[in-house]
This record gives structure tokens, sequence and C-alpha cells, in this order.
């Protein structure tokens, strides 16, 4: 069985009070044990520390990238070593928004995400088509490019969760529909079954992200292969505690 898995991406968003007070919220909200979901929260760097400290321990922490390889002469990069010293559990690799605006290309992001393995950090791996490719018919080759790209340079998946964000539902409130995401989850694993192994595919949870919100997750969380969810916007606002029990 796969444990179900909520993340709450808070990309580039916050301040000091913004935080403490999301924290609360998150801190007061009546969830399902640690048994039934595992709540992952991103801030950005510079917030870490603070979350890390005053977050329940329920709840744990990621940050939203790292460095490719061992830190040193990379300004403004942080290193995997880094967040393993702060004692940051997870980390967020390849999200559309590293690959499209920083250009981040596939062969990299799975770099970064053996990197952060090697270094003990859990990774939380993006993947996802444009909507150019989604109507050109191109979703499962290009999802399945990544994913190859992941795999090519990883022997083991225990540390790793799939996200898949298709990238015309993030931020857009365009949700896909229940059977969209299920089509693309159930074809990855089917191609981690083929490429990596029937192991992998049967444990590796798959998560979906885009315009997740408290309407609609209960939906996507009844699909078989979908295991979870990386929220955007609706990580920031009370709603997410009501994703978080979809896990039931
Ligand atoms: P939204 O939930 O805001 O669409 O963002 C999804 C996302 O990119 C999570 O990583």
């Amino acid at each position: 069985a796969r444990k179900f898995f909520v993340g709450g991406n808070w990309k580039c968003n916050g301040t000091q009070e913004e935080v403490k007070k999301i924290v609360s919220t998150l801190n007061a909200g009546e969830v399902p044990s640690e048994d039934v979901v595992e709540v992952v929260v991103s801030p950005p760097f510079v917030f870490l520390p603070l979350v890390k400290t005053s977050l329940r321990p329920d709840f744990h922490v990621a940050a939203q990238n790292c460095w490719v390889k061992k830190g040193g002469a990379f300004t403004g990069e942080v290193s995997a070593e880094m967040l393993v010293n702060l004692g940051i559990p997870w980390v967020i690799i390849g999200h559309s928004e590293r690959r499209l605006i920083l250009k981040e290309s596939n062969e990299f992001v799975g770099d970064k995400v053996a990197y952060a393995l090697t270094q003990g950090l859990k990774v939380i791996a993006c993947i996802g088509e444009t909507l150019e490719q989604r109507e050109a018919g191109s979703t499962m080759e290009v999802v399945a490019e990544q994913t190859k790209a992941i795999a090519a340079k990883i022997s083991n998946w225990t540390d790793v969760v799939l996200a898949y964000e298709p990238v015309w539902a993030i931020g857009t409130g365009k949700v896909a529909t229940p059977a969209q995401a299920q089509e693309v989850h159930f074809e990855l694993r089917k191609w981690l079954q083929a490429n990596v192994s029937p192991e992998v595919a049967a444990s590796t949870r798959i998560i979906y992200g885009g315009s997740v919100t408290a309407a609609n997750c209960k939906e996507l969380a009844a699909q078989p292969d979908v295991d979870g969810f990386l929220v955007g916007g609706a990580s920031l606002k009370p709603e997410f505690i009501d994703i978080i029990k979809s896990a039931e």
C-alpha cells in the first residue's frame, strides 16, 4: 500500500508574519494520523528554519530546490548538504517553473535528483507537459522522457515521490479531470513497471499537482493511481487542511 502524500508548495510567497500565521493554522488543523497521510510543506529557503522549528512534528518540510552537486563557488545556490545540515528531510526538484523559466533540462533535473538522494534527502520529482504538448498528443512521450532522465541516474526509488503536474493546470484554476490525471498516472506506473521494475512501479507514490483545491481533491484522490497531491496556491490557505483530509 502506498501512503497518501500531500505536499504544499508555497513557491516564492510569504513574509515572516504570514509564514507564522500559516504555521499556526496548520498546527491547529485536525488531520488523519501519520500512518494514513504524509504531509510535507515547502517554504522558500529563508523561512525553512522558522518553519522547521515551529511546525507540528507530524508535518515535515521540504526545500523547493537545491544545487546539482557539492556546494562551493556557486553564487546564489543552496546545496543539498546545507539542507541536510539543517535537518530538512525533503526537496522538490524539477518543478515546471524551474524547468521553463530557469531552463532546467531533463538531464540537469535527473542529476539533481540523483545528487540529492546521495546526500540522504527525499525527493519530490516533478514532471508534466505544457498545453501545446498535450494538444499535440505528446503528453506521454514528454512525461516518459522526463521520467527516463531521472531513472537513468538513480537506482533506488524508495525516497522518491513522482509529482505529475501538467503545466496548463498550474495556477490556472483549470484542474485536470480525475480521468485525465488517472490516465497519465496509470501510464507512468506502466512505464516504471517496464523500465524500472514492477516493485518500484507498485510502491512509488505518483501525486498530482495543478489547481488542486478542497473542492476538487476528493474525486482526484479516489482515482486508483493518484497517491496524493502537490498543492500550490491552496497550500497557503486553511483549505490545505481539507486537502490533507482527502487521504481518508
Ligand atoms: P497550484 O496549486 O497553485 O496550481 O500550483 C501547483 C503547483 O505548481 C504545485 O507545485
